[in-house]
């Protein structure tokens, strides 16, 4: 969907919390060049296996990033006029540039690099980043128009604009390199991509104990779910310290096979609870509980991103 531009990769946060290594090595199988971290601890936990590829670091170089940065094969990506100076004055090589067209959050000012700002830097990629691409917004062309209006202005060999959902808003958003990072990981940024985009992360926990709750006894803490009649109740290892927060309580559900098993009760800490009178499930059993992002995104009221990121350090990341 990036048309000719190239495809890179978002891998900030540990790889939107899927483990930015296993992310890195993958992608990069299935041809990926380009990576971007936010700061210099997520690009020094990459570094040894990044060999011939590029990775760029989103926040630039602050004054306590300089002597890292300025050996590292990663790139800064220069955010405003003191992080170019600083970076002059380093005498750093190739470095990245974020300019501002209206987001108002990272960047030096299309003014500024008209002033000069820019000249004679070794600029690899020039970047700008949409703030509304996830909705029809008329900001989305006046900012892909003052980009475009930058090209032929630095030295910068590639220009990149869209993440995920200004991958969907078509190639002219795409100039020469993509930097999705949701999409990538099955979340769905428009509603246009939802047949496009499957769910690549799948979330599973095993049952430590079965057990029958008599109608009138109540489940977890709070005591807040109540057994109308006997019912079979699994208890799961996982819980909100996992990422599988409390807004999942009474909403989440388990899938086995074919069944669908609501959670019931609070979510605690490290365990679940989840009705099983339907399903056939038994101790030390493994059950998937429903991450698709876009529905759990709906039922908890928490971003696809926030879904994502929020998945624990106790998660095994098994690959498939
Ligand atoms: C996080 C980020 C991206 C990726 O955004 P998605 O919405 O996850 O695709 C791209 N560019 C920049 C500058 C970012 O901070």
């Amino acid at each position: 969907m990036s048309g000719r531009a190239a495809c890179g990769a978002a891998v900030k946060a540990d790889g939107y919390g899927l483990g930015a290594r296993g992310v890195v090595e993958r992608l990069a199988a299935a041809g990926c060049r380009d990576f971007f971290v936010a700061t210099w601890a997520e690009a020094q936990a990459l570094m040894p296996r990044m060999d011939g590829l590029s990775l760029s670091v989103l926040h630039g170089v602050r004054a306590e990033d300089v002597g890292e940065a300025v050996g590292s094969p990663a790139r800064p990506v220069l955010n405003s006029a003191a992080q170019v100076a600083r970076w002059r004055e380093a005498g750093g090589g190739a470095c990245d540039v974020m300019v501002d067209t209206g987001m108002n959050r990272l960047g030096v000012s299309p003014d500024e690099v008209a002033a000069g700002l820019l000249d004679e830097l070794r600029i690899e990629t020039l970047m700008s980043h949409l703030a509304c691409a996830d909705e029809d917004s008329a900001m989305n062309r006046r900012q892909r128009d003052a980009f475009a209006g930058l090209s032929g202005r630095t030295t910068a060999r590639r220009m990149s604009l869209a993440n995920s959902a200004g991958v969907l808003l078509g190639e002219d958003y795409a100039f020469d390199l993509t930097r999705p990072g949701l999409a990538l990981y099955g979340g769905v940024p428009r509603a246009e991509a939802a047949g496009t985009i499957r769910q690549v992360a799948y979330l599973e926990a095993q049952v430590l104990q079965v057990r029958t709750v008599r109608a009138g006894d109540s489940v977890g803490y709070g005591a807040t779910w109540v057994a109308e009649r006997d019912t079979q109740v699994a208890i799961l290892n996982i819980g909100y310290a996992d990422g599988y927060g409390r807004a999942f309580s009474d909403r989440g559900r388990a899938l086995l096979a074919g069944e669908d098993l609501p959670v019931i009760g609070l979510v605690s800490m490290d365990l679940l609870a989840i009705e099983a009178s339907r399903g056939d499930v038994a101790e030390d059993a493994w059950v998937e509980i429903a991450y698709d992002l876009t529905a759990m995104s709906a039922t908890t009221r928490q971003s696809q991103y926030e879904l994502l990121i929020r998945l624990g350090g106790r998660l095994e990341r098994c690959w498939r």
